[in-house]
């Protein structure tokens, strides 16, 4: 849902599920880079001060936390405006000082920090930064851990304000786009009817569909490296290794960088592809909106597969253990997927028994209010 703050309108953008995976893999990676020692974690005030305890939450080794300020005050020398930071009374002789900043956008701060901290004898000075615009940023100073790039949007929430408010909101919204995208991930079971809904909801949407099933068929047909690769799990009905399939649904993504929505049809299917799927996007500051699930009986499906395999030519369709197993994937890894967007707020489910058309205006209805 979009929200209201000041004059302007903020949709969501980055879920709060994902950043706190993001703010643990930071911590991970500090924590072991830094064994041994103990650290003095640095917060740069306001932004910073939920990122901060976060952070600090997840920092298993001995440490020590202050917060810092920077104070802007018109100077008497020609250079006029100049910074000063309030709040650093710790003795920094040989310490291991870590910065914790919630964004870094054109560097300017992160310039201050490197010239404040130049003299006070540190051993060493690291920089975290949860959010980074790399289309902004204009300095070459080092940047030692990253949490996300992000486009240049305008973004709040979790510590990042506009014009003092959205401090508290606990996931990251973004300034609305006049040309906002729709991606929704149809789901279902096999034999359900993704492909053929997507097929009518693209042209209605003028959305991409990107089917993953598709497209490792396209692979077989052409006899590619990837088509090699997946047909021997493909023909036994089992699921693609996440990491193969993963790295194909980007480069299909990325062919289409005018895209106005992408429908996700077979992907994702296990839930380190949809985490994939989460950050791979807010990368591109985009999101999922809405899964939307065709629902119907397994039952009812197989006889729909086994129907549909005298024509397809899918040696998947073919065999009704085959498509049993098909099935036993689809429960274990796939349908705990609802689950992973419910939580998120973003599970539709849709009747998925009936004529064609009559479900395509199911799920258009749903589509239309997203
Ligand atoms: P589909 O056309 O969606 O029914 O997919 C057919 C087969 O392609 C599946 O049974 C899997 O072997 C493979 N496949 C398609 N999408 C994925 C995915 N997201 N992850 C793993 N395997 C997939």
């Amino acid at each position: 849902m979009e929200i209201k703050l000041h004059d302007k309108i903020f949709t969501p953008y980055i879920e709060q599920d994902v950043i706190a995976r993001i703010v643990k893999r930071l911590t991970t990676e500090v924590a072991n880079d830094l064994k041994g020692e103990i650290p003095l974690f640095v917060g740069i005030l306001n932004g910073s001060f939920l990122f901060a305890a976060d952070f600090i939450r997840n920092y298993k080794g001995d440490c020590e936390i202050t917060f810092v300020k920077f104070a802007s005050y018109e100077g008497t020398t020609s250079t006029g405006n100049v910074k000063q930071l309030l709040g650093i009374n710790e003795d920094l002789k040989g310490r291991t000082v870590v910065v914790l900043e919630d964004i870094v956008d054109t560097g300017n701060t992160l310039a201050e920090i490197y010239k404040i901290f130049e003299d006070k004898g540190v051993k060493a000075l690291k920089i975290v930064t949860l959010f980074y615009k790399p289309l902004t940023y204009k300095k070459s100073l080092n940047i030692d851990y990253i949490g996300i790039a992000i486009p240049n949007t305008f973004i709040l929430g979790y510590g990042l304000d506009y014009d003092g408010l959205g401090r508290n909101i606990p996931s990251i919204y973004q300034l609305e786009n006049p040309n906002k995208m729709k991606n929704i991930v149809l789901f279902g079971p096999p034999g359900a009817g993704k492909g053929t809904q997507a097929s009518a909801l693209k042209d209605e949407f003028d959305l991409i569909h990107i089917s993953t099933g598709d497209v490792f068929r396209f692979n077989i047909k052409n006899n590619t490296e990837l088509g090699q690769l997946a047909k021997t799990f493909m023909d036994k009905g089992d699921l693609v290794p996440d990491e193969v399939t993963i790295n194909m649904l980007q480069s299909e993504v990325e062919t289409h960088p005018e895209a106005k929505g992408f429908i996700f049809d077979g992907f994702p299917r296990t839930e380190d592809q949809a985490k994939a799927l989460d950050l791979f996007l807010a990368e591109k500051g985009m999101r999922i909106d809405a899964m939307i699930a065709l629902e119907a009986d397994e039952d009812t499906l197989v006889a729909r597969l086994l129907e549909r395999g005298k024509t397809s030519g899918r040696v998947d369709d073919q065999d009704e253990s085959k498509i049993r197993n098909r099935f036993n994937e689809y429960e274990t890894k796939t349908a705990p997927l609802k689950a992973y967007y419910t939580n998120q707020n973003k599970y539709v489910g849709v009747n998925g028994i009936g004529e064609i058309a009559e479900i395509t205006t199911r799920l258009s209805e749903e589509i239309i209010k997203l």
